[in-house]
């Protein structure tokens, strides 16, 4: 499987990525070499947090916190359907922990296909009791 930086210097902003979020995707590249999946393609690491809210988003990309990616899979991109099982599988894996947000969302608005993936301190893999 091929792993993909769209910009050169998310190489080391993944390193600045918060362990939690590092474990989400070492899971999902797991899961996805396991797979038929040939590209992960990591379209959006770190954006400056005052730029996101300025445009009126979170600003968790500014925290280092998500992540952006795309799948290919068979030479085509992931459809819909395929990223929400990726979706489904992720918050079944993994708990966000403030109660309200999963660590997966796969309906971004405005910039087309694709996973975001977020975590914050309280994040971590989903015990038996939470099953
Ligand atoms: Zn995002």
């Amino acid at each position: 499987m091929q792993i993909i930086f769209v910009k050169h210097t998310d190489l080391d902003h993944y390193e600045k990525l918060i362990p939690q979020l590092k474990e989400i995707l070492s899971w999902l590249v797991i899961y996805l070499a396991k797979s038929k999946a040939m590209r992960l393609i990591f379209t959006s690491i770190y954006r400056p947090y005052d730029e996101e809210r300025a445009k009126g988003r979170s600003g968790i990309h500014g925290l280092y916190r998500a992540v952006d990616v795309v799948i290919y899979e068979d030479g085509r991109e992931f459809d819909q359907a395929d990223y929400d099982r990726m979706a489904y599988l992720l918050n079944t894996a993994f708990v966000y922990g403030d109660g309200k947000h999963q660590v997966c969302v796969s309906f971004p608005h405005g910039t087309g296909k694709h996973l975001h993936i977020q975590a914050r301190k309280e994040t971590h893999k989903r015990t038996e009791e939470e099953m």
